[in-house]
């Protein structure tokens, strides 16, 4: 009998991410347009705030509790999956691709012999049989394909979903144990290093990129660069809005080049083709020209708008749909005033 096993693993503070519910609302899709029915595997230290699976109704939910099975380690991760899977012997699995699953379940596919697809943005079914959408070659290219081998593992990209809306329901579930031995569990999690950033500015779940160009570092009208105040407005404006930090490539090699910096801006958050292609509802480019290589990284943004001097710049090229020419760094203060009375 077909069946679909949503594999769910809880976070640092014990909740489910926005992607992981973005992926159930993946799973119920095909379970409902292909008629077959839904099972869920949790994997983590306390499930308890993991109730809102249960309004997606699925048929059964298996968990793997406990303190080691609290982080992301690859042997005790793949052994607690393989044994749900086990349990389930499902036809298709779904799971978030969050870097905890990404990193494991192709090690799980080849443990139970199935194939596996990673990043998936879509799904559809024809004629009963189910399809895949996924980018490749760094977005330029999709491919729309179906597989007969099963299990086949499918890990769902952010954005592509809506978030799954449910109450929290108790539920009943049944509680596997692994066989785990020493040697699995010898790796220790210590901590989380993160990049030299000074602080988190990488949001995929923000709904607004800001995105600063070479330009905060440039020899403004006074004929005097203001960097110290660039980070100070930058800063000040990621704080107030939440939004997630890109940079232009020119910005983001500045300091790998031994220029004066903005020193919270990393490779990380370069965006554009030999960068990221983040996904959020909207864009603000400032003090950035908007060539093809930087804006190409703004395909999944939906509504983009610019701050620019230069008139004739890339932005002004039809890639954003709003140009603002003006001094960003006055704009971005009075920004951040009005913000600051809210
Ligand atoms: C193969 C290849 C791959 C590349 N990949 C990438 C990539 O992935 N990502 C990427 O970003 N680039 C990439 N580039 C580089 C890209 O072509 C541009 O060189 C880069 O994006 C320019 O960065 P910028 O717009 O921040 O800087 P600049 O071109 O220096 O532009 C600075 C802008 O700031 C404006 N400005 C200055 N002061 C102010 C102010 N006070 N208020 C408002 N505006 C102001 C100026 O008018 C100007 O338009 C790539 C290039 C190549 C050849």
């Amino acid at each position: 009998m077909n069946k679909i096993l949503f594999l769910a693993h809880t976070e640092e503070n014990d909740e489910l991410s926005r992607l992981t519910l973005e992926s159930l609302t993946a799973a119920k899709k095909m379970s409902a347009e292909l008629n077959i029915p839904l099972l869920v595997g949790i994997i983590g230290d306390n499930i308890e705030k993991t109730k809102i699976i249960a309004s997606a109704a699925p048929e059964a939910i298996f968990t793997i509790q406990g303190e080691e099975f609290k982080y992301s380690r690859y042997s005790s991760d793949a052994l607690a999956i393989e044994t749900i899977c086990k349990e389930v012997a499902p036809t298709y699995i779904v799971a978030p691709a969050t870097s905890r699953f990404s990193r494991v379940l192709p090690g799980v596919a080849h443990r139970l012999s199935g194939e596996i697809d990673t990043f998936v943005s879509a799904l559809s079914i024809d004629n009963n049989k189910l399809f895949i959408t996924r980018w490749y070659y760094r977005q330029r290219m999709y491919a729309t394909l179906t597989r007969t081998k099963t299990p086949w593992i499918m890990t769902i990209a952010p954005g592509n979903f809506e978030k799954f809306e449910g109450s929290e329901q108790d539920f009943s579930f049944t509680n596997l144990t692994p066989t785990s031995t020493d040697t699995l569990m010898q790796t220790k999690i210590e901590g989380f290093v993160s990049p030299n950033c000074g602080k988190q500015t990488l949001k995929p779940e923000a709904e607004l990129l800001f995105v600063a160009g070479a330009g905060w570092s440039k020899k403004q009208s006074d004929g005097n660069t203001k960097l110290a105040k660039a980070a100070e407005l930058i800063l000040d404006f990621l704080n107030k809005t939440d939004a997630s930090l890109g940079g232009s490539k020119s910005v983001v090699d500045m300091s790998s080049e031994g220029e004066e910096a903005l020193s919270f801006m990393t490779h990380l958050n370069q965006v554009g083709q030999t960068g990221a292609t983040p996904s959020h509802k909207k864009g603000l480019s400032t003090c950035c020209h908007g060539e093809e290589p930087h804006a190409v990284g703004w395909r999944f943004i939906n509504e983009r708008r610019a701050v620019n001097l230069d008139p004739n710049c890339g932005w002004a090229q039809g890639k954003a749909d709003v140009l603002y020419v003006a001094d960003a760094f006055a704009v971005i203060e009075k920004v951040n005033k009005i913000l600051s009375y809210k």
